[in-house]
């Protein structure tokens, strides 16, 4: 039976409710069950591909080409279960599949509403494609309070009504701010926030209590009492210096246990050895402390690039090294020189524009002329082969077509590609949304590669989202002068990987690597890229 756990915040937004999901899911995972999780977002994009970063953060591109939260990420890193499309959801989703179904006649006749109609289309995404897991953990954006979130609340209300209570368990995570003039953790906003809760008709069954020091039992006693919830069930929820001590938290405060015995299980204790390790390497002293250089355009939001700096901490972890992330403005040109001159490593995100890409060409070239190891991801990718094509091959007018129409198009518009069976066909006027590369394509390797040494095979799937490609027709000029292809589509027509040779690590990836990289098992292209900035 498929048990399903709702996770809602209230008091305010950037609690961590997307780890404390994937901490719960891990908890449960440890103690033997099968978990999956899901969060359901509730603005009106369809999904977050089309926003600036500075509005949501990075996009997460699931295997199945699915542009996501970056909550996804946390619950693939902490579960090492890749979610699907069909386990993230928009409010944008939810009325378009609605408004197609009314179009086309499917409500025959009725009156199309909020109920149950937006509900109903909630509900059956929370409900399906299931795979039998022992757990659905449903993670709500927003806050409670927000009108957006009213039909998903309504909805989970639902569920627990026609699937009972030994079936469902609502979350709620709160904050308890400290007010330094009354020296004093506060219970009122979280006595509020339940309030919200029960005039929708949901009475939270834990809760899970933010707060920056101990809470004193006296507080957690008190909020048992005003808001309904077995004192035991109140989960103190500290700060934690790492995320991924964030499960062994949770285990010590008794949160997972609390949620087996609300469903009336009795599991072994959970193994938590991977967790315990990994706070063992990330807690031992004698690290090599290295620095690490991103250069991007939104580097004032390291959210924006949240599973490259994951996957930079993974590989330093495994490599036992502490990474400094050293963050560098690709649009503040002035500074750049200065700047890359202490980095022991570099990388170039995925980026989309023609803003800030002369920064951007610069750290390519310092990489690439002072031996300084290199990632090139996506974007990074591109201008690697653009820096190559313009000081190399001394094409000066080299550039991509995504910035206008050049001379030397070395990276140009995809217009047709395979996916799966099926080819993918797409034009200058085609909608931005949805419409890229994206998800999982397979690649092939050089076995005289540094990729393919780091990898240790020659077949690899990794995640796309990207609508222009380097040019072919460039590829033996490029190697003439040392830039490798490396990697290439099955079918060797779309460029996958390049590496510049006589350079002790300079690889760049049309793919996203940082979405496959995992806490206890290190991405094979940061891991190769910390080996060799270790080394330097
Ligand atoms: N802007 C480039 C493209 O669309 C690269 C995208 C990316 O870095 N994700 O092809």
């Amino acid at each position: 039976m498929t048990r399903y756990i709702f996770i809602t915040g209230g008091v305010s937004s950037s609690l961590g409710k997307g780890i404390a999901s994937a901490s719960l899911g891990a908890l449960l995972q440890a103690r033997g069950y099968t978990v999956k999780l899901r969060k359901l977002d509730p603005y009106l994009n369809i999904d977050p591909g089309t926003m600036n970063p500075y509005q949501h953060g990075e996009v997460f591109v699931t295997e199945d080409g699915m542009e996501t939260d970056l909550d996804l990420g946390h619950y693939e890193r902490f579960t090492d279960v890749n979610c699907l499309s069909t386990d993230y959801i928009t409010t944008g989703q939810v009325y378009s599949n609605v408004l197609a179904k009314e179009r086309k006649g499917g409500y025959l006749g009725a009156t199309v509403q909020v109920i149950p109609h937006i509900t109903d289309e909630i509900k059956n995404f929370i409900t399906s494609n299931t795979d039998d897991v022992d757990f659905i953990l449903c993670e709500i954006g927003g806050t409670v309070g927000d009108i957006e979130g009213l039909p998903y609340l309504e909805s989970i209300r639902q569920i627990r009504n026609d699937l009972g209570r030994k079936a469902t368990c609502f979350v709620h995570l709160t904050l308890m701010p400290y007010i330094p003039t009354a020296s004093e953790l506060k219970t009122k906003p979280t006595q509020h926030s339940v309030k919200e809760m029960l005039s929708l008709g949901i009475q939270p069954d834990l809760l899970l209590c933010r707060s920056d020091r101990p809470i004193p039992d006296g507080a957690l006693q008190k909020i048992s009492l005003f808001c309904n919830i077995e004192r035991n069930n109140v989960i103190a929820a500290l700060d934690a210096k790492d995320i991924y001590e964030v499960p062994l938290h949770y285990h010590q405060e008794g949160f997972d246990h609390q949620v087996c015995e609300f469903f009336n299980l009795t599991p072994p204790e959970p193994d938590l050895s991977p967790w315990l390790k990994n706070q063992a390497a990330a807690n031992a002293s004698s690290k090599k402390e290295i620095n690490i250089g991103i250069v991007g355009k939104y580097v004032a939001l390291p959210d924006a690039y949240k599973s490259v700096v994951e996957s930079i901490q993974h590989a330093a972890l495994h490599n036992n090294a502490k990474a400094h992330i050293v963050w560098i403005d690709s649009e503040n040109d002035q500074h750049l020189k200065t700047e890359l001159k202490d980095l022991d490593a570099i990388i170039v995100p995925g980026g989309f524009g023609f803003r800030g890409i002369d920064g951007k060409l610069q750290a390519i070239r310092y990489a690439r002329e002072n031996n300084i190891p290199f990632l090139g991801i996506c974007f990074g990718m591109q201008l690697a082969v653009i820096e190559a094509a313009r000081n190399l091959l001394n094409l000066k007018d080299a550039s991509s077509t995504e910035f206008g129409p050049c001379q030397s198009p070395v990276v140009g518009i995809m217009t047709e590609w395979l996916s799966k069976d099926m080819t993918e066909k797409r034009s200058d006027e085609s909608d931005l949304g949805g419409t890229m590369r994206l998800g999982a394509y397979p690649c092939t390797l050089d076995v005289t590669s540094k990729s393919y040494e780091a990898y240790g095979t020659k077949h690899i799937t990794e995640r796309h989202r990207h609508r222009y490609e380097v040019n072919m027709s460039y590829k033996n000029d490029l190697e003439k002068v040392g830039l490798k292809f490396v990697g290439l589509s099955p079918d060797a027509t779309l460029p996958e990987i390049v590496e510049h040779q006589n350079h002790p690590w300079f690889v760049a990836a049309q793919f996203h690597p940082e979405f496959k990289s995992r806490p206890f098992l290190p991405h094979p292209l940061f891991n190769g890229l910390l080996k060799a900035a270790l080394a330097k």
